[in-house]
């Protein structure tokens, strides 16, 4: 494969100045390696001619019509339109097109034309607003075709996207195949070159399924290697750490204001004979949001320092590692917990302040280190640690998990989550890491109150957030997109906060909180809505981490429809943590009535187990692409749902190779080797599983 052309910057493509490329960079495009890995969102696809009546509100849809009746011009301060209506046997449908004056010449009462574009439901009226116009035959000769649709940001169309794209396939050239030959043929697979041209132009449908599928497989097997590769040398380790059971916890949990659910009960004596076992431990807890992860970690972290040895506490944010710390502070305070000695080590200390954590450390004198990757990255020498807990740890590269593990010599691992993942699946994925899942709820919560709404009722929201607000709570509003990009109707964070501020009351604080800010930027905001500084944060979907604002009880979602089920499950799991009533407003802006099937599943369970596996059951091959995502463990075109047989079928081949080849040295591997090496030089994206 052309390694060095996918380096090139896309600035020396034909075609794009400096301008275009500062624009690419907003996506994160630099060189032409992004720019192939960019897929597109979806496709545009030339669909067969439909009767009127059978047109559906809120899809785009072509019709042939003839226009009846008069064409009627008006100027509306500066805008021209141009209205009328055209029918077919079977309906009307009213026509807008705004600034068009040169159609006037082409608009003639009695002609014909197919009409092309988003239909909507006026009133009883069907409508279409700027629908493209063509000559029958034009048309019938598009049938079929598709066309991509890029993500875009403001001065980016998908004209020049394609454009771009065509260059880059120039100039990197076929790429090389590094699939061995039996697993295409038994997969059924597609070349490499022909699946990374036919992702972005497929001929039709099943063109593009085939090149989807070939990407998701490669997706998968590189996964797959990659974790079986790091695990290889876990599988045998002994427990050179062994631990004993501790007063200490049967303390804690006699004295706690609960008890524990039975649940987190098993998920804690599973690690307690993990930790007094004959192997290192290795084991995910995977548990609800709000199911009660936080205090297992801490029997755990409790037991290593009573039994002597330190242990660290890695979250994915300053926010939620100070979060963490705190928390940890409040219960050895007050129930007295003398042998669990914490320090927070994130980036945010002063130099000085670190250094005197890093002293702690290495003398001893802390034995649980809480902290975000500078936990890893930063010089840090632990006297003796001998467990890692990670909390969201699909939030986490492999890399970085590896390295921190590698701090300790042979430590045991503690990996926790809210995904969730089927078991089988995750076992597949994660091969003989020992699970427990926490599928119960603390009891006494009072669940939280779901409706689905469209956009009529946005102001009665905004009056229900400043009510809540003045009781003292705060709210969340979540936008899909950052700021103002290609698509209509969709909310943006950054147009939103500001209509959200003119909406409300001057003495509310309405904030904003997106991934393009600086991780320094965005810990300061949550830092400042956690002490409420800020009483409504507008945000993207950063905000789904495990955050923990008990005093927040609304969450509002725009464009709800626009997210898959599980990442909504987890919006909403921001929520309903105090003693307070929790409400989620999910705003259904689509008129499709899949959209609202889907919505009322959130409104009917708040059980993420159950949403999981409906979100499965539903979603069809057209909702791989899009503002779809599970939420995590996100490939960029492989669905672990979706694609579960992928999946298994992945993970078998992955067994087979390392079993026939242990160290991937065959000459036939060398390239899945060197990939599984770069980064960059595949389409995993390693950074988020
Ligand atoms: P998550 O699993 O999402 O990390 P947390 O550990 O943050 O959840 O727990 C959420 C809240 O539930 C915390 O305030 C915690 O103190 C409380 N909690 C945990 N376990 C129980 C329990 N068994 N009964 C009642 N409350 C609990
Ligand atoms: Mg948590």
């Amino acid at each position: 494969m052309g390694s060095r052309e996918l380096e090139e910057r896309v600035i020396n493509l034909k075609g794009i100045g400096e301008k275009t490329a500062k624009l690419f960079e907003k996506c994160g495009v630099y060189t032409c390696g992004d720019l192939i890995r960019y897929y597109p969102r979806t496709y545009d696809i030339y669909g067969n001619i439909v009767n009127a009546c059978d047109m559906k509100p809120g899809e785009v849809n072509a019709c042939k019509l003839t226009i009846i009746g008069s064409i009627v011009k008006r100027r509306v301060r500066n805008l021209s339109i141009i209205a009328f209506e055209a029918a077919d046997q079977t309906a009307r449908v009213k026509m807008t097109y705004f600034n068009a004056p040169y159609l006037a010449s082409v608009l003639k009462p009695g002609t014909s034309h197919v009409f092309r574009g988003t239909v909507q439901k006026k009133g009883n009226f069907l409508a279409m607003d700027q629908p493209k116009m063509y000559k029958l035959d034009e048309y019938m000769s598009l049938v079929g075709q598709m066309q991509p649709r890029y993500p875009l940001v403001k001065g980016l169309t998908n004209n020049i996207v394609i454009k771009a794209m065509h260059e880059a396939f120039k100039s990197t050239g076929k790429f090389e195949e590094y699939l061995p030959e039996d697993i295409i043929k038994s997969h059924n697979l597609i070349s490499y070159s022909e699946a990374t041209v036919g992702i972005h132009f497929p001929s039709n449908e099943k063109a593009l399924e085939k090149a989807r599928r070939r990407l998701a497989y490669d997706e998968f097997l590189l996964f797959v290697l990659k974790l079986r590769l790091l695990k290889k040398s876990q599988e045998i380790i002994k427990n050179v750490y062994p631990m004993i059971d501790v007063a200490d916890t049967k303390r804690l949990l006699e004295k706690l204001p609960y008890k524990l659910t039975n649940a987190q009960m098993s998920a804690w004596e599973d690690i307690k004979s993990d930790l007094s076992g004959e192997t290192v431990m290795n084991r995910l807890i995977q548990g609800d949001v709000g199911s009660g992860k936080t205090i297992i970690s801490l029997l755990a972290l409790l037991t290593a320092a009573a039994n002597g040895y330190q242990g660290a506490l890695m979250a994915p944010t300053e926010v939620l590692a100070a979060q963490h710390y705190e928390s940890f502070m409040d219960i050895i305070n007050k129930y007295g917990l003398k042998a669990l000695k914490p320090v927070l080590l994130t980036g945010a200390l002063s130099a000085k302040e670190k250094k005197e954590a890093q002293r702690k450390i290495s003398e001893g004198e802390v034995n649980c280190i809480i902290g975000t990757n500078a936990l890893i990255q930063e010089k840090v020498n632990y006297k003796n640690l001998a467990l890692v807990v990670t909390d969201e740890q699909h939030r986490f590269g492999v890399r970085q998990r590896e390295s921190l593990a590698g701090k300790g010599d042979k430590v045991h691992v503690l990996l926790m989550s809210a995904t969730p993942i089927p078991r089988t699946l995750a076992i597949i994925l994660y091969g003989d890491l020992h699970i427990s899942i926490v599928n119960e709820m603390p009891g006494g919560r009072k669940p939280i109150k779901n409706c689905v709404v469209g956009t009529d009722y946005r102001p009665t929201a905004y009056k229900f957030i400043k009510s809540q607000v003045e009781a003292g709570h705060q709210a969340y509003v979540i936008c899909p997109m950052i700021e103002e990009g290609e698509l209509d109707n969709v909310e943006n964070v950054t147009d939103y906060t500001e209509k959200l501020r003119a909406a409300l009351p001057s003495g509310i604080r309405v904030d904003m909180l997106h991934g393009k800010m600086k991780p320094l930027e965005k810990d300061k905001i949550m830092d400042a809505f956690a002490r409420k500084d800020i009483d409504v944060l507008v945000s993207t979907t950063v905000i789904e981490v495990g955050i923990n604002v008990p005093n927040a009880t609304v969450m509002m979602i725009e464009n709800a429809e626009r997210f898959g089920l599980s990442q909504l499950h987890q919006l909403r799991g921001r929520v309903g943590r105090g003693d307070a009533q929790s409400y989620c407003i999910f705003l259904n802006t689509s008129d499709s009535k899949e959209a609202r099937e889907r919505l009322d599943i959130m409104n009917k369970s708040n059980d993420g187990f159950k949403i999981a596996e409906e979100d499965l059951r539903q979603r069809g091959p057209g909702d791989l692409f899009g503002v779809r995502q599970s939420g995590d463990l996100n490939f960029r075109v492989g669905d672990i749902y979706h694609d579960s047989d992928l999946v298994k079928e992945s993970a078998m081949d992955a067994d087979r190779i390392l079993a026939k080849d242990p160290d991937l040295e065959m000459t036939q591997h060398s390239v899945l080797k060197e990939l599984l090496r770069t980064k960059s030089a595949n389409s995993v994206d390693f950074a988020t599983l």
